[in-house]
């Protein structure tokens, strides 16, 4: 009983049952008798292939450093031949024929490119998320590709940071359901030739750049840190992710990648963790950068002492460690603790049994099945957030019905590359069904006239809408080194032109981020966002367009009203001097008092809050519902089931048409040692109501809801007035009370 404690306190029955077997460590002493020190570091090095910049350079010299053990695992390298060929240099020319580990940025789909992390965070359907990330192994696989540097689980409050677009967005309740989604996914069952690893990133705080800008110093307090940005780390953790990787920032005034408390203190030994740490790419070089390393030999000691396995082309693992063990600076126990954690994760991945990739058959082979695009289209639909639709005499603007002639404005219609986003690994834009292809296919067998033109400076007359397809451009604006500081929506000119033509006009809006649509907004009679909706884009839009798709995707990061604004985020802390009850829209006047926490020439709400997202069915919720109007902190904090609280609501379908409704549920702690955010996201669920139909949707409060890092930094339950709220979005509702009683 005494150990199962033990393991249980350390998550060691929740992680991998591979990363935890006597077998297979067992198995990996005698690897390690077997090493020497050259062969043990040779496992902490990882190249890149076809790197064009840093160390790696033109490096023509792989194969005999992996003949001579020297390399632990090779990325960028894609396609079976390829693959193989060189694992057949480390399964047959090296001594002790260790395989190696091949990874790639395979961060939302491989060939079949699914809608950017963002817009699959605005689905709330972790299923669906984890479909397509076993899709994307299965393909990745084909190539060789037995490891993916995704997902991306970073925090992002702050829609400037151009990486906002790699993640969930700002919650870490949702983030962490996502995360578990992405880990199952990727390895399904671990050690089939289609699973691939998952890795964690960026270990910690990366989202949380000064300014949005990428790269730039995070400063985040030990409780902000385990409150919300290390949640969803520690969700895929538990959920037997086999590798993490170290980030490029420095957090609270230790680089990420030299991180001792993160990588060592937490990471090791709080969460019992046993997988693999990488380096982000020459983060441990970095460390010259930060200031904390003048030379690279005190990078490498830093970082494999504060816990970094693997050098990700960095090359100064190679290049220092021998010495640093020969010298002793870095004990050959913590080398062997590094090794031991890479050969792990290739055995986990049955790679040592199965070390080559079925070089017959490809993720490029002939077309895409019909069934991925099935995939990626549903994705699409589902990531679709309507931010607005108008009521044009009678009836909504979306869907459309009763078009004759649509004039469609913008350069994104027949845009393929953008359709992609940032990190397309393999996605072909030969692969992309544009909006323009799909729509013209819908609208001759639907006898619609349809025209396309880059700007809206000759819409034709009698056109009856216009669909104005604008956005930013992915590769230069959006993912890694993508930061802007005006969020404005590329091209909202050609919007704002559009709507001079008096026609009702339907902006679809693709983009990385949340952008700034407060000016072009009220101009336009219905928004789509679309984010970069992947291989089917098209096809997704023409099918919500026209109502055979309902829209459900609900706000994951807030859209701001400013730039000015950011950081934004819903499950913030009130004030001393909240703005309640104030009339924010202008400035304070002279009888007004101005003393709350406001700006005075901008609301403090965003323009589209998180949660939030229309529909074309309405639904109605009751007020939710109470198992007990109180409950014990001593008890809910020992377990007791029976302790916990349901909490309830009946959501009604009240249009005539069957739609898909995020019910989310939410709560507030009042009372408590340290102060609770104004709401925080506890659960949620997708349903599919029928028209007219009411469902019963249930919520529980238990430990794993209430628990916080209290005054005493400890994660528990205290005594407090606790609102709950069960809402379509993170602003409305009526909450009812509960007493947390001691
Ligand atoms: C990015 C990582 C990525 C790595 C390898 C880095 O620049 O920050 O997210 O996994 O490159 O491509």
């Amino acid at each position: 009983f005494l150990i199962f404690c033990f393991c249980l306190s350390l998550n060691l029955w929740s992680q991998s049952p591979a990363l935890n077997s006597p077998q297979v460590e067992k198995r990996i002493d005698q690897l390690l008798k077997q090493m020497t020190l050259e062969e043990k570091i040779g496992q902490l090095n990882q190249y890149s292939q076809g790197a064009a910049t840093g160390p790696g350079t033109g490096r023509s010299g792989y194969p005999e450093m992996v003949s001579k053990g020297e390399i632990g695992s090779i990325f960028n390298l894609t396609g079976a031949k390829e693959t193989n060929q060189m694992q057949r240099i480390a399964m047959e020319k090296s001594r002790l024929h260790i395989p190696l580990i091949f990874g790639l940025d395979v961060v939302h789909g491989y060939r079949t490119t699914f809608p950017v992390p963002l817009a699959l965070s605005a689905t709330w359907d972790p299923a669906l998320i984890e479909r397509a990330a076993r899709i994307a192994a299965k393909e990745a696989s084909t190539d060789g590709v037995r490891w993916t540097f995704s997902p991306m689980v970073d925090i992002a409050r702050d829609a400037r940071w151009g990486r906002i677009t790699e993640g969930a967005g700002e919650d870490p309740y949702l983030g962490s359901e996502i995360a578990k989604a992405y880990v199952r996914g990727y390895q399904g069952s671990l050690d089939s030739p289609d699973s691939i690893a998952a890795c964690m990133k960026h270990f910690v705080g990366y989202g949380a750049a000064e300014g949005g800008r990428d790269y730039n110093t995070t400063e985040i307090s030990d409780r902000t840190l385990r409150e919300y940005y290390l949640r969803p780390f520690k969700a895929g953790a538990d959920a037997g992710a086999l590798t993490f990787m170290s980030a490029f920032n420095s957090l609270n005034e230790v680089p990420a990648s030299a991180n001792l408390f993160t990588l060592r203190q937490i990471l090791r030994k709080e969460w019992g963790y046993k997988g693999m740490v990488v380096s982000d790419w020459q983060s441990l070089l970095e460390l010259k950068n930060h200031g904390i390393a003048n030379d690279d030999r005190t990078a490498a000691a830093k970082s494999i002492l504060a816990g970094v396995d693997m050098d990700m082309e960095g090359n100064i693992y190679h290049t220092e460690m021998l010495d640093l063990v020969k010298s002793g600076v870095v004990p050959v126990s913590v080398i062997d603790e590094s090794v031991r954690n890479v050969l792990r994760v290739k055995i986990a991945l049955g790679l040592f049994e199965h070390p080559y990739a079925d070089d017959t058959k490809s993720a490029f082979d002939g077309p895409i099945p019909a069934a991925y695009r099935q995939e990626a289209r549903k994705a699409a639909e589902e990531s679709f957030i309507l931010l607005k639709n108008d009521n044009a005499g009678g009836h909504a603007v979306l869907p459309l019905t009763d078009v004759h002639k649509i004039a469609v404005v913008g350069p994104m219609a027949d845009d393929a590359e953008d359709m992609l986003g940032a990190w397309g690994a393999k996605g072909n834009a030969k692969d992309v069904v544009t909006l323009k292809s799909a729509l013209t296919e819908y609208a001759s067998a639907h006898n619609i006239a349809v025209t396309f033109a880059d700007d809206a400076n000759s819409i034709p007359a009698d056109a009856d809408v216009v669909l104005v397809a604008v956005g930013e451009n992915a590769s230069l604006m959006t993912g890694e080194a993508g930061s802007r500081t005006h969020l404005d929506l590329p091209g909202h000119e050609i919007a704002e032109a559009a709507a001079k033509s008096g026609k009702p006009v339907v902006l679809l809006a693709f983009n990385g981020r949340p952008i700034v649509l407060t000016d072009v907004a009220p101009k336009m009679n219905a928004i789509l966002e679309a984010w970069f909706p992947g291989v089917e884009a098209g096809p997704a839009l023409v099918e919500t367009l026209f109502g055979v798709a309902n829209p459900s995707g609900r706000v994951t990061a807030s859209f701001p009203r400013s730039v000015g604004q950011e950081p934004l985020y819903y499950n913030a802390l009130s004030t001393g001097r909240p703005a309640t009850g104030v009339d924010l829209t202008h400035p304070p006047t002279k009888s007004e008092e101005k003393y709350h926490t406001r700006y005075i020439d901008e609301q403090n709400a965003p323009l589209y809050p998180f949660g939030y997202g229309l529909s074309y069915s309405s639904f109605e919720y009751s007020a939710p519902k109470l198992s007990a109007a109180s409950a014990s902190a001593k008890a809910i904090n020992a377990g007791d089931a029976n302790a916990a609280i349901k909490v309830s609501a009946m959501v009604k379908n009240t249009s005539n048409r069957p739609g898909d409704e995020i019910v989310q549920f939410y709560i507030r702690q009042r009372g408590t040692s340290v102060a609770r955010p104004v709401r925080e996201l506890k659960g949620f669920q997708k349903v599919t109501l029928a028209a007219g139909e009411t469902k019963n949707v249930e919520f529980t409060l238990s430990r794993k809801e209430l628990a916080f890092w209290n005054i005493d930094m400890k994660e528990v339950v205290e005594p407090a007035e606790l609102s709950v709220w069960i809402a379509g979005d993170s602003v409305s509702g009526t909450p009812a009370k509960i007493e947390i009683k001691p």
